[in-house]
């Protein structure tokens, strides 16, 4: 058996693994070259926001947790010239953190605090950021999928945050681990088991399944490019590392499974927006970027309309109860981007919040719009440059992660082979 070649169908959606790898390997080039250029590459990001929930003094200062910012002389001049400050308009003209449509905090990058950084050589890889602080972030963001289940922060030794304090000052208390994680979030107990086939939870709808689905794909896919990405200390070298793979994911069906389900969701919102982002002004006033632009972003949508029907979004959020579940998702989702801030390690707290911000957009044009309007007129759709930028480098994450799949599938081969 091949731990590492899911087979059948992405659960919840119409695509099957072999097609999602066939649909990967037509827009991985193309997404490539348009996420290396300037519109793409560059996004300004509110990297300093204080930590809602409990300090983080224990952050990690190393090299590889470091991101680095753009000189004001390498950002477009179009967009500086548009950054004002929010204290300009005073304190009654704040402008909200979010709208009813968003499933994030969607920061104006013409507004307000962040700094202008270039994702390309900020690339999301093993930083050595790990231990309680690490953990407790997952662990409230999987608490938020619980709907109501409580938090736990798992005792690991040592690590960046190791000692949490909250706001208060108070450390917070540990929980032992359990033999078994499983035991202790009976929600995602029954996930777990019902993707491995195990039990069939009758009462579970299929938005929280979703939502689970969103967070621990964008956990497994951080762990892909920790793995694929990693440092060998004893020979120096960047480079993929099998065991890391198989130990945090391939060994784990359900997280493998949930890479491929944020990529069918990505690939299905950036075909509702299609018209939008075909028709989105991407100049930015320097004629080599903008013509590379304008041949790019048809060649990526093309691929991905050709795919058809991926995912069916329709069938959501519907009936009685559907308008209210929407929101108690969109207040969790939005929490996951607070949390986002207390993340101790730059780099790894600058990807955590693009990619909120990405799937937050995805989800945004699923559920807060319908089809037509991104047909018509778009002058009632509402999509700042950032999630645009946030949604298309996404989608290249996933696509990087599935690539590295591919990789350590042939590297495990090669290994059952040599045996
Ligand atoms: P963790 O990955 O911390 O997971 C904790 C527990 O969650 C596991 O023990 C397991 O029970 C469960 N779990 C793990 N994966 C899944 C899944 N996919 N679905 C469901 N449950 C799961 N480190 C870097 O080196 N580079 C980065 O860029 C980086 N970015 C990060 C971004 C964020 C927002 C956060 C919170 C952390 C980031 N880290 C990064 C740290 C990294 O994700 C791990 O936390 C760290 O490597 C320690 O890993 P671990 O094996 O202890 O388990």
């Amino acid at each position: 058996q091949n731990i590492c070649k899911p087979e059948g169908f992405v659960m919840d959606t119409y695509s099957d693994f072999d097609s999602v790898e066939a649909l990967n390997r037509r827009v991985s080039k193309p997404l490539r070259k348009l996420i290396e250029t300037k519109f793409f590459r560059t996004l300004k990001v509110d990297l300093y926001k204080p930590c809602e929930f409990w300090r983080t003094e224990g952050s990690c200062f190393q090299r590889d947790c470091i991101a680095q910012p753009l000189e004001d002389s390498e950002v477009p001049v179009i967009w500086q010239a548009s950054t004002v400050d929010q204290n300009d308009f005073g304190p009654f003209l704040h402008r909200p953190e979010f709208t009813d449509k968003d499933f994030t905090i969607v920061n104006d990058e013409s507004f307000g605090d962040g700094i202008w950084l270039d994702l390309v050589t900020n690339p999301e890889r093993f930083t050595g950021y790990a231990g309680a602080g690490a953990n407790a972030i997952w662990m409230s963001i999987y608490q938020h999928n619980c709907f109501g289940v409580q938090p736990y922060i798992q005792d690991t030794a040592g690590g960046w945050g190791s000692q949490l304090v909250n706001l208060d000052g108070k450390a917070m208390p540990f929980v032992k681990p359990p033999h078994n994680h499983r035991e202790l979030v009976p929600f995602l107990v029954n996930l777990a088991e019902e993707e491995r086939g195990i039990t069939l939870p009758k009462d579970v709808p299929h938005e929280y399944r979703m939502f689970y689905r969103a967070v621990s794909g964008l956990h497994a896919s951080t762990s892909t490019h920790i793995c694929s990405d990693y440092f060998n200390a004893t020979s120096g070298k960047w480079e993929p590392n099998l065991n890391c793979f198989i130990s945090r994911i391939g060994a784990f069906p359900d997280r493998l499974q949930n890479i491929y389900f944020n990529y069918v969701l990505l690939t299905r919102a950036i075909q509702k927006m299609a018209p939008y982002i075909a028709k989105y002004d991407y100049k930015i006033g320097m004629p080599a970027e903008d013509k590379a632009v304008k041949q790019l972003v048809p060649r990526v949508l093309k691929e991905v309309n050709k795919a058809g029907l991926v995912f069916d979004d329709s069938e959501l959020f519907l009936g009685p109860g559907g308008n209210a579940l929407k929101g108690e998702f969109k207040d969790n989702f939005r929490n996951i981007s607070r949390i986002m801030d207390c993340t101790g390690c730059e780099k790894c707290r600058l990807w955590g919040k693009t990619q909120t911000l990405g799937i937050g957009t995805a989800l945004k044009a699923l559920f807060s719009y319908k089809d037509k309007a991104f047909r018509k007129s778009f002058t009632a759709v509402d999509f700042k440059r950032n999630e645009i930028v946030a949604l298309i480098n996404t989608y290249f994450q996933f696509s990087r992660s599935i690539e590295a799949i591919e990789t350590f599938r042939a590297m495990y081969q090669d290994l059952l082979t040599d045996q």
